[in-house]
């Protein structure tokens, strides 16, 4: 397949408000459960392992009109919680047999308070993180939390969930982590093969299809992209930073690159990059699920910091490795966790003498010339003066 072939695939998802793919995965068989979460990330392994299919719920972007969910939140927060409930009011989730709420801020924990008002019949869990690294306390409280996900999701499944089971899933999403790092070394390396609308994408089909169909997807994609050429321009080298949860529209990201950056690093899809390394699939797989959130995950604005020195040391790791020559900082209008983190992060770059910039958007922004304009100027100054 051609990447085209492959893209079309994946905007054909991603326009699916519906969400087919996913539905028609379950109808193949009545014993069949799926599970939806939201940003930023769950470890869907025990969801597989279960023989369920995770899906993820990233708001209705701008191609949903928002009726009745503006009812039930203020006009100050963001607009993904509001476009979640519409897809649910809509009905456009009546499939989903549990729906999970990680713990990433106020407006996510209320919403799974919401959910269990709205839908008493669907299995609703909020699920908490630690923000201890210590093994004995954090990695103690975390496995008990895994452990419960696990028990309500052998009650909504009706059988047991094994260690085998869960060892089995966790190196089905080793594979998933190593063609994902692949990808990104892939487009870091030569982004002009690589459009950052593709590589994102492609990640966002992830969320809606059955993960070993995404590994084979994005192997295709990598096998057609090494063997097409494309022009190389000259673009210069931007992460950005901040859009870890709401996403931006698909719009807002073509007009960056088409301003002259060429995106090097993201946190548009964040959870499918959490865990930074291979888990551990030979032993107590709650253990090692636990240890891979606790000593080798992503430290970015969506996971608390116990040391402020700390702040913003993920992110010059991403400049440095990705030789990038600039971050834009883009996060959701009233985004607190993107939001309260910008100045310290901000002031890291500062400090490095690396240039950045910052907007907000939302998930239905519509005016993308002033962003084209200030990602522009930003891209020409770099040139110029950097
Ligand atoms: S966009 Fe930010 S504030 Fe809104 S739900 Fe997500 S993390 Fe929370």
């Amino acid at each position: 397949m051609s990447t085209s072939e492959i893209i079309e695939r994946c905007t054909g998802l991603f326009e699916d408000l519906s969400f087919s793919a996913a539905r028609q995965w379950k109808a193949e068989d009545p014993d069949r459960r799926v599970i939806g979460y939201m940003p930023v990330y769950i470890p869907e392994e025990i969801i597989h392992a279960a023989g369920m299919m995770p899906v993820g719920i990233v708001g209705g972007g701008d191609q949903l009109e928002v009726i009745h969910g503006d009812a039930y939140y203020q006009s100050y927060i963001c607009r993904i919680p509001r476009s979640t409930i519409e897809l649910g009011i809509t009905k456009r989730l009546d499939f989903l047999d549990g729906m999970l709420f990680p713990s990433i801020c106020d407006v996510i924990r209320n919403l799974s308070g919401m959910w269990k008002m709205l839908y008493p019949d669907v299995y609703v869990r909020y699920f908490d993180v630690p923000q201890n690294y210590d093994d004995d306390v954090g990695g103690t409280y975390y496995r008990q939390e895994l452990n419960e996900l696990r028990e309500g999701l052998e009650t909504v499944g009706g059988k047991s969930i094994t260690d085998d089971a869960i060892n089995a899933s966790i190196a089905v999403y080793n594979e998933r982590r190593r063609l994902v790092r692949e990808v990104y070394d892939f487009r870091s390396q030569t982004p002009w093969r690589a459009p950052a609308v593709e590589v994102y994408l492609l990640m966002r089909a992830g969320l809606v299809i059955p993960v070993e169909e995404h590994i084979a997807m994005m192997q295709a994609y990598l096998d057609a992209a090494v063997a097409e050429d494309r022009p190389m321009r000259d673009n210069c080298r931007v992460v950005i930073n901040g859009s870890f949860c709401e996403q931006p529209p698909l719009n807002l990201i073509k007009s960056i690159e088409m301003s002259g950056c060429y995106i090097v690093d993201d946190d548009y899809m964040l959870g499918n990059r959490w865990l930074l390394e291979d888990v551990d699939n030979s032993g107590d797989p709650l253990k090692s699920l636990a240890d891979a959130y606790l000593h080798h995950s992503a430290d970015t604005a969506a996971k608390y910091c116990t040391k402020k020195e700390e702040v913003g040391q993920f992110l010059l790791e991403s400049v440095r490795k990705t030789k990038a020559e600039g971050v834009i900082f883009a996060a959701p209008s009233f985004c607190d966790p993107a939001l309260l983190e910008r100045p310290m992060l901000a002031d890291r770059m500062t400090e490095h003498n690396i240039p950045h910039i910052s907007f907000k958007y939302a998930e239905n922004s519509g005016q993308m010339q002033p962003i084209r304009e200030q990602a522009g100027t930003f891209a020409d100054s770099i040139k110029l003066w950097s």
